[in-house]
């Protein structure tokens, strides 16, 4: 008698087990004055997030990969000395985008403020004159949601979903994906012979942020790997500005390239940037190039963030009135401007950590930097700061903090007059509105120079690892927190972490301790929500996300969680409603669109699921999930060729994606391609999570392929992890028989 019959009946009962792996729904997770238009040139303002100016080759480093910024800098001027006023993202461009420094615009941290609404931004001027307007960001402190599409005609934001698991999804777009967008953008925008409006247009690109991790093509030649990235991103702005010049041939574009802070790369014990306010974080690239623009010039004029918008204003010759900053044309024009010191400032460290704030005056020949322990350096003989000369030179210690002083006590009010409500309250209680006072008494707190050796463990041991190795930050974190309990960023991260170790209620004690303090973000109530519905607390977390939805109506991520806690109480009426609201503020939201995918998927109404993932494929082509879904309603209508070719699609755009992996496996398998199949199941194993339905699979396809002792290996794992299988059994049994 033959045991291969016997077992391949067992083997018959499993492929309908297996099945199902198919079947499965997969339920987862005015100041300007108009000016007359044709003769205005077009203008492009491009920040480079977190780009050293020491770092390209017109500033004089030798490895680096720049050609196009250097030859920007060839056929313009580029200002030798440019400073930022806050080693932040979203402070930072909000004083490029207005022309106040951080204590005129309210902006004093990422993530935290919005850019309140009395506040102009250099958008606004150009629309009010008639330009278009139009803005391209690749980095999550920029969304809308925190006020920084105010006057631009179109504002993308769009950020993929990401596949990288140290991370948190969409916090990140890639310079060609950017460019990509602002091409389509410009393609649209100048049909040949129509009458031409100027645009004023501003990209945003975020490679140089950590992590590092530059494509190949962009290591080569270059000295570490934060240099490849600046090399990618270059090589990117000349892709745009080559297009530029062709779409733009009879209108001339100026164009002006800034960061809006620097990297440490380790200089002052500091790995990234956001604690201090030295050089290595506040010293960025300015270069201007363009019509009205010389050739060739260097200019020695400090230029400032707060000058980016009165520059652009001027040169497109519309009045800026009531800025803090100034144009500096006259300074590209080879003139010697009056020295304006900078102001710049961190509040980062009291805001997550608990400790002093930093608060900088910057001359062109001296830098103060005011905390518990004051320093002074002197520029011009020491450009890398790091010989305090406080001690040496106190009367000029006293002259310079007076000037801050007064900057800071005279700018402050001006700002409580335009903040919003959830800004002001911000600051209040940071006692920056109303109380003249505190603002320029000394900061109190742990000197940030003290603290830096923590930030750093936190940086290299806790955030990087949360979500990878969750025990091991949780470990390094708990220690954390025993030094100095205040650090509120500690807390926030152990809870990121404790949820990503599937213990949803240590989570959730770290964020109560966080709202009992009066910390609770709207980021964290979402973790608080997405942890309570973890934890099986599902109306505590429909109840937290509710809150928060309707405290943020523009921020979508509330709602995307409370559609998870609807799907989960299997109240799809629910799930469906709570997603088309995020499509309502955000109609180009990939999330909503492949959520109410999965809904019309469980209710079985194919056509409406293949549509919605249609959509998201449409926001980006190659979003692996989507992909993935849309194979398995191919599979559900009988298109199986076509299925595998979405699943290749998927595991190409993210070979490390285990459900994807599995559906290719089995869509193959169930299609008389074993041989096939089996280094595919292999794969989706390896990548996890190990599943009896995989490894059942994987048997199966083996056992098809005369592969016994393979087939009874992957059955026998099968049952370590889920003894109740008795097909699994039975084949196991029949398969051990001679
Ligand atoms: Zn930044």
């Amino acid at each position: 008698m033959s045991t291969r019959g016997s077992s391949g009946s067992s083997a018959r009962a499993l492929f309908l087990l297996a099945g199902a792996l198919l079947a499965a729904s997969g339920c987862g997770r005015g100041r300007a004055t108009p000016d007359s238009q044709s003769s205005a040139s077009n203008v492009l303002l491009v920040t480079i997030d977190t780009l050293r100016a020491d770092r390209l080759g017109c500033y004089g480093y030798r490895p680096a990969v720049t050609p196009v910024l250097d030859s920007l800098a060839a056929r313009g001027v580029r200002f030798e000395t440019a400073v930022a006023h806050a080693p932040l993202t979203a402070p930072s461009h909000a004083s490029i985008l207005t022309g106040h420094t951080p204590l005129g615009h309210g902006v004093r941290d990422n993530g935290a403020y919005v850019l309140p609404a009395g506040v102009r931004t250099v958008a606004e001027d150009f629309r009010q004159a008639g330009y278009r307007t139009a803005g391209f960001i690749s980095g999550f402190p920029l969304k809308r949601r925190f006020g920084f599409d105010r006057g631009f005609d179109v504002y993308d934001d769009q950020l993929p979903r990401g596949k990288d698991a140290r991370r948190t999804a969409y916090v990140e777009r890639t310079a060609d994906r950017t460019t990509d967008a602002a091409i389509r953008w410009l393609e649209a925008a100048s049909p040949a012979g129509s009458p031409r409006k100027p645009f004023f247009m501003w990209v945003h690109y975020f490679d140089p942020h950590a992590p590092y991790e530059a494509p190949a093509e962009s290591m080569r030649g270059v000295a570490s790997p934060y240099d490849g990235e600046i090399a990618f991103v270059d090589a990117q702005l000349g892709r745009l500005l080559r297009r530029v010049d062709e779409l733009g041939k009879n209108a001339p574009t100026l164009v002006l390239v800034t960061a809006d802070h620097g990297e440490s790369l380790g200089e002052h014990g500091e790995d990234t940037h956001g604690i201090f306010v030295y050089d290595s974080t506040i010293r960025v690239p300015f270069i201007l190039a363009g019509p009205g623009v010389p050739a060739g010039g260097v200019a020695r004029s400090v230029a400032r963030g707060i000058d980016v918008a009165p520059t652009l204003l001027d040169y497109a010759g519309l009045a800026a009135k009531g800025l803090e900053g100034r144009s500096v044309r006259r300074g590209a024009s080879g003139e010697t401007l009056p020295d304006e010191p900078a102001y710049a400032e961190s509040l980062h460290p009291q805001l997550q950590y608990g400790w002093a704030s930093l608060h900088a005056w910057r001359t062109s020949k001296f830098k103060l930097i005011e905390a518990p322990r004051v320093e002074l350096y002197d520029l011009a003989a020491d450009p890398a700061e790091v010989l305090d000369v406080s001690a040496r030179q106190a009367s000029r210690v006293e002259t310079m903090r007076r000037e801050l002083q007064r900057a800071m006590a005279t700018t402050t009010p001006g700002a409580a007059q335009t903040v919003d409500a959830e800004t002001a309250e911000r600051l209040a209680a940071l006692g920056y509105v109303g109380t003249g006072g505190s603002a320029s008494a000394p900061p109190s707190g742990r000197d940030p120079k003290d603290g830096i050796a923590l930030v750093t463990r936190l940086g290299r041991n806790g955030m990087t690892v949360a979500r990878t190795e969750p025990e091991k930050a949780i470990r390094e974190l708990t220690a954390l927190l025993a030094e100095d309990p205040g650090m509120l960023v500690v807390l926030r991260t152990r809870a990121v972490a404790y949820a990503a170790a599937g213990r949803p209620a240590d989570a959730i004690r770290d964020l109560r301790e966080l709202e009992k303090r009066g910390e609770l973000s709207a980021e964290d109530a979402v973790v608080l929500g997405d942890n309570l519905r973890l934890a099986g607390r599902l109306k505590d977390a429909a109840l937290v996300l509710e809150r928060t939805s309707s405290d943020n109506p523009k921020f979508a991520q509330p709602l995307l969680s409370l559609a998870a806690v609807f799907v989960q109480q299997q109240d799809m009426d629910g799930a469906a409603a709570a997603y088309a609201k995020v499509l309502a503020v955000d109609p180009d939201n990939a999330e909503a669109s492949r959520g109410l995918g999965d809904v019309a998927l469980i209710r079985g109404d194919l056509a409406e699921a293949g549509k919605r993932y249609a959509r998201v494929l449409e926001l980006d082509g190659g979003d692996a999930a989507a992909l993935s879904k849309l194979g398995v309603v191919r599979v559900r209508t009988g298109q199986a060729e076509e299925a595998i070719g979405l699943f290749r699609r998927a595991v190409e755009s993210d070979p490390k994606n285990g459900e994807a992996l599995l559906y290719l496996a089995g869509a193959l398998a169930s299609n008389g391609r074993s041989a096939e199949a089996v280094p595919y199941f292999e794969r989706a194993l390896a990548a996890g999570p190990r599943t009896p339905m995989a490894l059942n699979g994987l048997g199966l396809t083996r056992l098809e392929l005369g592969d016994r002792a393979g087939a009874a290996a992957a059955f026998r794992e099968s049952l370590r992890l889920d003894p109740k299988q008795p097909n699994v059994a039975a084949a196991l049994r029949d398969l051990g028989r001679p």
